[in-house]
């Protein structure tokens, strides 16, 4: 019997940015079970950079299908822009093959549902998507000390998401499809409850953005039994990426531990290092959610986040944005999840 489990799977990455070629090390030098046989990227030569320290065989497409479809590649990973998921997704899955894909699974809700009816058509889970703070061991002790009614019922969650600066291109839209998309999936898993409504709101905007960004936001969502929850999307605050989220509930509050640091006395002050940069806050949940999708596709059986969590974040998202541009609480209405994705 044994000898029949697949011991690794090859994998084709498409996109090898910031994510793509962070991904490609760490499953060739942190985890077990992968290697990275193909690659693609608008820009061949990065493709080609990204992936030669770790398999300098790797082939390099230049065209996307044919990696897709390429018969060595046994999984595909979508690491490049957003607004070209749902295409190579809804091609990984037409081969028939696992396909991570960062987050957002779709810009819009509704190709993520084009994604999901795709997935229940071929009968079988085939996607994964990017959400890793189901993985952080914050997140999982905050869900524990829920679960465990050690804060009785939660009644509120105040959470921020910074970062100390974000490009040129990145516009008003994309506090929430890029950066509260993070928030609106892992404050779901954590309450074990959904959204009914959200509403943003802009307060004085910082100086350090730039015309097509409105920044900061502030976010308020309700769930289904009445928690009201705010985040602050503050992407230009200058001093860290810094993650907040406090669980207050009947009997108490449970928070999100700060990342560990070492504390220096020196010079009368007493100092904390904040981190600057997503890959280091996350980089254990990454190393954990990717070993986790790795061992689903070898072991045929994928369990870490959906194509259906990709396609309500992405709901949620719209209500967010809608509302970005009415300033009212728009209704979040989500159809109920079928059988295939419980
Ligand atoms: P990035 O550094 O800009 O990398 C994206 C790469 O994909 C670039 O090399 C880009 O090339 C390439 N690309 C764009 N369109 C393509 C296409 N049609 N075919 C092949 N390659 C294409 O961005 P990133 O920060 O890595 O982000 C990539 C994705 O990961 C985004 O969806 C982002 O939201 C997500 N992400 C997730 C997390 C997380 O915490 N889970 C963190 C970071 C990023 P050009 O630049 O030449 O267009």
């Amino acid at each position: 019997m044994s000898q029949n489990i697949k011991k690794v799977i090859n994998i084709g990455v498409i996109g090898t940015g910031a994510i793509g070629e962070d991904h490609i090390r760490r499953c060739t030098q942190t985890l077990t079970g992968a290697k990275i046989v193909a690659v693609n990227d608008i820009d061949a030569e990065r493709a080609k950079k990204a992936v030669a320290p770790y398999n300098s065989e790797a082939k390099v497409y230049t065209n996307v299908y044919e990696l897709i479809h390429a018969s060595d590649v046994e999984v595909v990973m979508v690491t490049s822009w957003g607004q070209t998921h749902a295409e190579f997704v809804l091609e990984a899955i037409k081969a028939g093959k696992y396909v991570f894909c960062e987050k957002p699974l779709a810009t819009t809700a509704e190709d993520c549902k084009k994604i999901v009816d795709a997935e229940q058509a071929g009968g079988k889970r085939l996607v994964q998507v990017g959400f890793m703070r189901p993985y952080d061991s914050g997140y999982r002790e905050l869900r524990r000390v829920i679960e465990e009614g050690k804060i009785g019922q939660p009644l509120m969650i105040h959470a921020a998401h910074r970062n100390p600066r974000v490009g040129s291109n990145y516009v008003t839209s994309m506090g929430i499809t890029d950066t509260l998309i993070h928030e609106l999936d892992v404050l779901r898993w954590l309450l074990n409850d959904d959204y009914v409504s959200a509403q943003v709101i802009f307060p004085r905007q910082t100086q350090c953005t730039h015309e097509k960004l409105r920044d900061p936001q502030l976010v308020l969502l309700e769930t289904k039994s009445g928690i009201r929850i705010d985040v602050e999307v503050f992407v230009n605050c200058q001093y860290g990426y810094d993650i907040q989220c406090s669980v207050v509930g009947e009997k108490g509050i449970v928070s999100l531990p700060e990342p560990s640091t070492v504390t220096l006395r020196s010079e009368a002050k007493l100092y904390n290092t904040i981190l600057m940069d997503w890959k280091d806050r996350f980089i254990e949940a990454y190393d954990v959610e990717m070993q986790d999708f790795i061992n689903g596709c070898l072991t045929n059986k994928l369990v870490g986040p959906s194509s259906w969590n990709g396609y309500v974040a992405a709901v949620a998202a719209e209500a967010c944005i809608k509302s970005q541009e009415t300033g009212k609480v728009e209704p979040i209405t989500l159809p109920v999840c079928p059988n295939f994705y419980k």
